[in-house]
C-alpha cells in the first residue's frame, strides 16, 4: 500500500520540512546529529521555536492553542520533526497532561496551566509509579489528605522522568480507600518545590541522568490543583494512558534510523572483501525492518484517522517499541565491529576521543541499553498483552477458556 499525500498536505510537509531547514536552531539539530545529549534549555529553546508558530500543542483543541490540524498533518508534522532529526517534544506536559486539563481541567486551571505548557514556561513529570506499584498501577499507595482548601501528600514515586529539571507533577494518590483498589484514586498537580518534596536521581544503564525517585512527606498542595472529582483519577489515568501508547510510534525515527544504518553498513568493511551493507544476512534484516516499519506506519494511520480501541492501541504499543529495540540492535551489531567504548556522553568533550569513523557507535550502543525500556514504561509488553486479552475477549473475538 502505497501512501499518498493529498496536493494541500504535500504542501503542508514541505512547509514543515522548510521549518526545520530554515527558521529552526541549527545549533539543536547539529548536537543531535553528533549523539551529544541536550540540556533542558536546549529542550526549552526546541520547543518555543515550533511554538512560534503554534506547533507545540498539536493534540490539542483549538481553542485551548492547538493548531486544528487533521491527523494526518499531526503524523506529517511529527514524521518531519524526527526526519530533521530534531529532538522529540517532551511529553509530559504538551502530549499528557496537557490535553487532560483543556479536558477535564477548570477554567482556573486552563487559565493558570496551559500557556505556560505551551510557551515552555513550566515543565512537567508523571508522577503514575510507585516502589511496589507498576505494571500494578491501581495497587498505589501515595495519599492525598483532605485538610481545609489542601490536601496533605504522602508517599513515593519512582522512575520519574525529568523530575529532576521539572516545575511541576501530576500523581495519581490516594483519596480515599475502596472495595475496587481503582475506586478512591484521584489526579492531583504538585509544584516541585513545595516544601516536603525530594527528588533523588536514579542513573541508568547508558549512563544518563532521566530518571529519579520523587518523595513526598507531608506535602500541602492546594486542592484547586485536584484535575476533575475527587476519586475518578483512574478515568482520567487510562485516557492518558492511551494517549500516551500511541505516541511511541515514532515512525520518522525509524525510518531515518534505518536510512543511516544503510548509509553507514555502505561504508564500513564486512567480513568477506565487500561493505557490511553488501552481506546478504545483514541486507535480509534490514529488508525485514523496513517491511516492518512500513507495516506499522499503515496501522499506525488507520488507528490516527479511525476509531481507535484499547486491544488496537495495545498492540501498536508492542509493535512499535519492539520494531525500535530491532533497530538499535541493527546499531549494535555495526558499532559492536568498532568495539565501541560508551563513553560519557554528559562530558562536553566525549566525541574527541573517538575517530570521526567511530563517532555514531557510543550514541548508538547508549541508546541501544537505553531502549530496552521501551517496552517496559507506558505499561510492559506483558501488560499490553493481558490488555488485549481481556478486550478481545469481552467482544467475543475470541473463544474463553472451556468455551
Ligand atoms: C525509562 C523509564 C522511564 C519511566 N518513566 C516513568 C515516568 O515518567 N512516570 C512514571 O510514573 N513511571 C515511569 N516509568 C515506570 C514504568 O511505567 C514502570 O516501570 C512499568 O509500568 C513497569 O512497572 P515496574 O517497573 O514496577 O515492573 P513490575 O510491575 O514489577 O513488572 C516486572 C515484570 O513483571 C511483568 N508483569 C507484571 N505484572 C504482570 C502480569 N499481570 N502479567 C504478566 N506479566 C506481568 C512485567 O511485564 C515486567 O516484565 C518509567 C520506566 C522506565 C524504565
Amino acid at each position: 500500500m502505497k501512501l499518498s499525500l493529498s496536493p494541500a498536505e504535500a504542501e503542508f510537509a514541505s512547509d514543515v520540512r522548510r521549518f526545520f531547514a530554515e527558521d529552526y536552531p541549527q545549533d539543536i539539530l547539529q548536537q543531535m546529529r553528533g549523539g551529544g545529549l541536550l540540556t533542558r534549555a536546549d529542550h526549552v529553546r526546541s520547543q518555543q521555536a515550533l511554538q512560534s508558530r503554534g506547533w507545540l500543542g498539536i493534540g490539542w483543541p483549538r481553542e485551548h492553542g492547538g493548531p486544528g490540524w487533521t491527523p494526518v498533518q499531526k503524523y506529517i508534522f511529527e514524521q518531519e520533526l524526527e526526519r530533521a532529526g530534531a529532538p522529540n517534544i517532551i511529553p509530559m506536559a504538551v502530549i499528557y497532561i496537557g490535553p487532560i486539563i483543556c479536558a477535564f481541567g477548570n477554567a482556573d486551571q486552563q487559565n493558570r496551566w496551559l500557556s505556560d505548557i505551551l510557551e515552555s514556561r513550566a515543565l512537567w513529570a508523571q508522577g503514575y509509579s510507585e516502589p511496589e506499584s507498576g505494571s500494578d498501577l491501581a495497587s498505589l499507595r501515595m495519599t492525598a489528605v483532605r485538610d481545609g482548601d489542601d490536601y496533605i501528600l504522602d508517599g513515593t514515586k519512582i522512575w520519574t522522568s525529568g523530575a529532576h529539571w521539572a516545575d511541576w507533577i501530576f500523581c495519581l494518590v490516594r483519596t480515599s480507600r475502596e472495595e475496587r483498589k481503582q475506586d478512591g484514586i484521584s489526579l492531583i498537580c504538585v509544584p516541585l518545590d513545595a516544601i516536603g518534596v525530594r527528588v533523588e536521581p536514579i542513573r541508568s544503564i547508558d549512563g544518563t541522568h532521566e530518571l529519579n525517585r520523587v518523595q513526598f512527606d507531608q506535602v500541602r498542595t492546594s486542592a484547586a490543583n485536584l484535575i476533575g472529582e475527587e476519586g475518578r483519577g483512574w478515568h482520567y489515568a487510562n485516557v492518558l494512558l492511551g494517549a500516551e501508547r500511541l505516541s511511541y510510534a515514532h515512525i520518522g525515527s525509524k525510518k531515518a534510523g534505518l536510512a543511516a544504518i544503510r548509509r553507514i553498513a555502505a561504508e564500513l568493511p564486512g567480513d568477506f572483501g565487500g561493505t557490511m551493507l553488501a552481506e546478504p544476512a545483514f541486507r535480509d534484516r534490514l529488508a525485514l525492518l523496513d517491511i516492518r516499519v512500513a507495516a506499522i506506519e499503515i496501522s499506525v494511520l488507520r488507528a490516527l484517522t479511525g476509531e481507535t480501541g484499547p486491544a488496537t492501541i495495545s498492540s501498536l504499543k508492542i509493535a512499535c517499541t519492539e520494531a525500535a529495540q530491532a533497530i538499535t540492535e541493527l546499531w549494535l551489531e555495526l558499532a559492536g565491529r568498532y568495539r565501541a567504548p560508551l563513553l560519557d556522553r554528559n562530558r562536553p568533550d566525549w566525541s574527541s576521543a573517538v575517530p570521526a569513523a567511530f563517532r555514531f557507535a557510543a550514541p548508538q550502543t547508549a541508546s541501544y541499553l537505553f531502549e530496552r525500556a521501551q517496552t517496559i514504561y507506558g505499561g510492559a509488553s506483558e501488560v499490553q498483552k493481558n490488555i488485549i486479552w481481556r478486550h478481545l475477549a469481552r467482544g467475543n473475538m475470541i473463544p474463553r477458556p472451556g468455551q
